[in-house]
């Protein structure tokens, strides 16, 4: 397939660098970044987008995004797939895919997890809004970028399956970072808790595969000085998109909430900024309650 790529940073340049070492023909262009062999660069996203069978957008947030795509609808070939993978607000999605839709384009939004590793090894998992016809056209290259791709339903529903993940996944970190804290604070060793609550009721990806204590469970970013993984101010970004969709729905989403107050100071007033989520856990051992 010929395939525009639009958004070159930590995630898009190896997600476009997969596909083109698959064979197909990648034209990338993005604001700052060049792109990098075997891609072919384009000198604006309308020239990436033009004759593209597939556009693929991996850009920071939603605002950007229909800057891009009011850009480079006008430019697409009827019947080409317009396939968002940023993270971004849900109606920012909608609003895109109606526009793309109303000019016979198909159109999926398709943020991923798995991040930087992810994107490198072609791990990813997609979440999926949008056609049935446009998902099938785009499946192939899901495979060679990711690992799993869901269909979650119509327009917005990726990005809808996306911030509800991430937003169980603040709140579990934050509640396991603070009972490592608390546990601690109780002479119970570290391991000894992670042994317990690992095989219980407590357990989850946080505790299990992203374990935030040192030395503790497999490998993650606590083994690493808390270099980011999964960046605090990147939950914070997917917090906020969760408290703004459920203000949308009028959703009550108490624990949402909290979290994200909680990253937001970290991030913002603490010494948050730079660090993997995971390192709430010294934040909270520095803490007493008051
Ligand atoms: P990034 O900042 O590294 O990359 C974004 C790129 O977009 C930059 O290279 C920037 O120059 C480019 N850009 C900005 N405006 C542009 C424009 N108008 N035209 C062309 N290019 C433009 O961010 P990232 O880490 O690659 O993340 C991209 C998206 O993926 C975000 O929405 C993020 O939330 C999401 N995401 C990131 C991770 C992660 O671990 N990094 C994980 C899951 C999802």
């Amino acid at each position: 397939m010929k395939i525009g790529f639009i958004g070159l940073g930590n995630m898009g340049m190896p997600m476009a660098i997969n596909l083109a070492k698959a064979g197909h023909e990648v034209i990338g262009f993005d604001k700052v970044a060049a792109p990098e062999a075997p891609l072919r660069a384009a000198s604006s996203a309308a020239e990436a987008a033009t004759g593209a069978d597939v556009v693929i957008t991996m850009l920071p947030n939603g605002g950007i995004l229909q800057s891009v795509a009011a850009e480079i609808i006008p430019a697409m070939k009827a019947g080409a797939v317009f396939c968002d993978c940023s993270t971004v607000d849900v109606e920012s999605a909608r609003a895109v895919a109606t526009d793309a839709n109303a000019a016979g384009l198909g159109a999926l939004d398709a943020p991923v997890s798995g991040g930087i590793t992810g994107a490198a090894g072609g791990t990813l998992t997609f979440m999926v809004g949008g056609g049935a016809e446009a998902f099938a056209t785009v499946e192939p290259l899901f495979e060679i970028m990711g690992q799993k791709a869901v269909h979650c339903g119509e327009s917005g529903a990726g990005q809808a399956a996306k911030i509800c993940n991430n937003m169980i996944l603040g709140v579990t970190m934050i509640a396991t970072c603070e009972a490592f804290a608390l546990a601690d604070k109780l002479g119970l060793d570290r391991q000894k808790m992670f042994d317990v609550v690992s095989t219980s009721s407590g357990y989850s990806w946080s505790m299990n595969a992203y374990c935030p204590a040192p030395g503790i469970g497999p490998k993650s970013p606590a083994d690493n000085g808390y270099k980011p993984g999964f960046a605090a101010d990147l939950m914070l970004k997917d917090l906020r998109l969760a408290q703004q969709a459920a203000e949308g729905a009028d959703a009550d989403t108490p624990m949402g909430e909290l979290a994200m107050q909680l990253y937001d100071r970290f991030v913002g007033s603490e010494d948050g900024a730079g660090q993997d989520f995971s390192a709430m856990l010294p934040r909270f051992e520095k803490r007493g309650r008051s």
